[in-house]
């Protein structure tokens, strides 16, 4: 036997016990987008890394350690998306979208991060993402929470879930306060870990995003952002935390978010939740002003959002909700070549008539017994049997697959009958 390849590390086979939970959630989030008029992109998996780099930044987790870049034929450098936010804003610049125009865009399919996987944290995993590109008003981040929190509560895991935010102010704001943290820690240099040593020069604020428990202590003591705001980041940081408190959406203030990625400013939130142990953020956002200006498009204010839907769905699953599961109405069983022959088109003449209903062919050569196993296990509620004798009587045994009554035979005409009453 020729030894199997298996698939990579941290990357997810779904299933069909489990496609249909991540067809409910896609389907719930389209459905959102439509009720707040945000309309879908799709851009490519690959891009320039050059563009994670410039947007992201160099210092890191995702571009120090966790891009899956190859070089491409011509010695280009090319990545896995790490995220989306970046290729929204190349695509908005590229295509013209931020010319006298406002965006409400959103987007949803694989990433890719080269980290240790576990549960919750995977090398290939899935976002939906929200940016709103050409407004600078608080409303905007305000709709997003909004809009973020109501599904939540469409889910039924809103009380799974825990609003933090913070101001990151604006970029001299944070230069200011970049001396004070360096100031700072560079005083407690012998407590820092190998991570947070290299970023005291080069992206201190990074800091305050470390995991290692070891280090949370020292960033607690550390200063704190929102005390060196400029009044304008002060005034939009309060408006928004006045819409949420006008929304009753209750929210922590927490100065020690800071996200993962340098293109931040003003507001950032996260939605946390401690049902998924040390995976605890399920979804993520914030203002990114000058990220279009950077990557070379004419100044654009944004915000935007990105959850992660393996996470949504494990947090669907510990509030234990019940998602449908599109089983067919009707199993269609056939003994015989003469039987099968003559039901297939019926069949498809009964999927002309009633366009609702879903039917299960098994077109298979298998016993009565083996085919009824497959029908039940289909979670269909009828199933109908032509075997020789059905065929000879020009008739269809109807089998009650979910419910206690007793088999019946049709013809062709009572059947289509009997089918329209019950199924339209
Ligand atoms: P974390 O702090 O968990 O590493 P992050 O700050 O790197 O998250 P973002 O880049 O903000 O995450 O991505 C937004 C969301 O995407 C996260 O809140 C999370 O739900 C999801 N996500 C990020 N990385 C992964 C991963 N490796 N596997 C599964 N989901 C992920
Ligand atoms: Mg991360």
């Amino acid at each position: 036997m020729q030894k199997k390849i298996n698939a990579v590390q941290g990357m997810n086979d779904i299933l069909t016990d489990e496609s249909y939970r991540w067809q409910y959630l896609e389907r719930i989030l389209q459905e959102l987008m439509q009720r707040y008029a945000y309309q879908e992109v799709r851009f490519p998996v690959i891009e320039k890394t050059a563009l994670f780099k410039r947007s992201i930044g160099e210092v890191t987790d995702i571009v120090e350690k966790e891009m899956y870049s190859f070089e491409s034929g011509r010695g280009e450098s090319l990545s896995l998306r790490p995220e989306g936010t970046a290729v929204c804003v190349r695509m908005g610049i590229e295509r013209g979208l931020f010319y006298n125009q406002t965006q409400h865009l959103w987007y949803m399919g694989a990433m890719f991060r080269h980290e240790r996987p576990q549960k919750g944290r995977y090398r290939q995993f899935h976002q939906f993402g929200v940016e709103v590109f050409g407004i600078d008003n608080p409303e905007s981040d305000a709709e997003l929470i909004y809009l973020s929190a109501r599904l939540w509560k469409k889910l039924g895991i809103d009380k799974l879930l825990c609003l933090q935010i913070n101001s990151l102010g604006s970029l001299s704001a944070r230069e200011q306060y970049r001396e004070k943290l360096v100031q700072f820690f560079t005083q407690y240099q012998a407590q820092l870990d190998e991570d947070s040593l290299r970023r005291l020069d080069k992206n201190p604020l990074r800091i305050l995003d470390s995991k290692n428990p070891a280090m949370q202590a020292l960033i607690q003591q550390a200063p704190k952002l929102l005390d060196y705001l400029d009044a304008q980041s002060k005034a939009h940081f309060e408006k928004v935390c006045a819409y949420l408190d006008a929304a009753h959406i209750p929210y922590a203030i927490n100065p020690r978010l800071v996200r993962g990625l340098d293109y931040y400013n003003d507001l950032v939130f996260e939605w946390v939740t401690d049902a998924l142990g040390t995976q605890g953020t399920a979804c993520a956002g914030g203002r990114y002003d000058t990220l279009v200006e950077q990557l070379g498009g004419k100044s654009t204010p944004a915000v935007g959002f990105a959850l992660g839907l393996e996470r949504v769905l494990e947090l669907l699953k510990i509030a234990e909700k019940q998602i449908p599961f599109n089983a067919p109405e009707i199993v269609i069983i056939m003994l015989g070549d003469a039987a099968r022959q003559q039901v297939l088109p019926f069949i498809e003449r009964l999927r002309d008539t009633l366009p609702d209903l879903n039917i299960m062919c098994l077109c298979e050569s298998g016993s009565i017994k083996s085919q009824m196993k497959r029908a039940d296990k289909s979670m269909a509620q009828l199933a109908l049997i032509v075997g020789e004798d059905e065929v000879s009587k020009q008739q269809f045994s109807i089998k009650f697959l979910r419910e206690k009554a007793p088999q019946q035979q049709m013809s062709e005409e009572q059947l289509m009958l009997f089918l329209e009453q019950k199924y339209t």
